[in-house]
């Protein structure tokens, strides 16, 4: 039995108590170690042996899972944020399958939401947006052509864009070509979680120089859109006159 584990979006508490204990059980792990952070192995045992994957590719991967499952350890495979946001997992579970090996899925706190944390914000505002848009832009890897985040961008939505911070300019102009005014607000959360953690706010007409000022190019998300600014509607949910299935809504005057 293989586990996948969400590591979460960096700091070791934000782990899930079922995740920690894998991982503190576990005799072989194979980690991404370009963006989990190693603390979050802290607790495993003296004897456990430590793959880091961003050395190796999918066979290598594959193996020193098979390996473990054939010898009866216990192997874990830790992901970070959570494994189904680009976690490349669907690859190694379709590859177990095939090898007849058993595996479950812990999931994580995927960056998008950490950052929500950090920035204390809520994606989905009544009368601003109540749909949330994950995506990444185009670089070495392509994404479908029905996706481009110009056609994405006429809903304007709220949106985390993923793996593109080296792209800041061309995603910003895109985002106003798209249908984002240029006064839409925009944070950039490099390492959310992480003790050098850093937030940069502003614009989509700004941003990009305020990003580069900070020499931000890498493990940072991109979160756009009004849920960032000040109106909103009140919900519905907590609304005093508003019956929900567990509260009656008081009568109005
Ligand atoms: N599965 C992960 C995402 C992996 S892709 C998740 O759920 O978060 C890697 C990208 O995620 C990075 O390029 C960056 O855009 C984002 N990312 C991961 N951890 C982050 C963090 N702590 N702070 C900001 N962005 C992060």
């Amino acid at each position: 039995m293989i586990h996948f584990i969400g590591a979460g979006p960096g700091d070791p508490e934000l782990i899930t108590v079922r995740g920690r204990k894998l991982i503190d059980e576990a005799d072989v792990i194979i980690y991404a170690g370009s963006l989990v952070n190693p603390d979050v192995l802290k607790g495993s045992k003296p004897t456990v042996e430590i793959h880091n994957s961003a050395y190796m590719d999918l066979d290598e991967v594959m193996d020193v899972m098979s390996r473990a499952e054939k010898s009866g350890l216990k192997a874990v495979r830790v992901h970070t944020g959570d494994p189904a946001i680009y976690g490349a997992i669907r690859e190694q579970m379709d590859r177990l399958e095939e090898m007849g090996i058993e595996f479950d899925v812990v999931p994580g706190v995927s960056s998008f939401l950490a950052v929500a944390a950090v920035l204390k914000k809520e994606y989905t505002l009544p009368d601003v947006s109540q749909t949330v848009i994950v995506t990444r832009m185009e670089g070495r890897t392509p994404v479908p052509e029905k996706e481009r985040l110009i056609d994405l961008a006429r809903h304007n939505a709220s949106m985390a864009i993923f793996l593109s911070i080296g792209f800041i300019d061309e995603m910003c102009k895109t985002l106003v070509e798209g249908g984002y005014s240029p006064d839409t607000p925009v944070a950039v959360v490099y390492k959310a979680t992480w003790p050098d953690e850093k937030i940069v706010l502003g614009s989509l007409a700004d941003i990009a120089g305020k990003v580069k000022a900070e020499k931000i190019d890498r493990t940072a998300l991109t979160v756009v859109g009004r849920f960032l600014g000040g109106e909103y509607g009140l919900s519905k949910l907590y609304d005093k006159h508003f019956t929900t299935m567990y509260r009656k809504g008081a009568e109005e005057q």
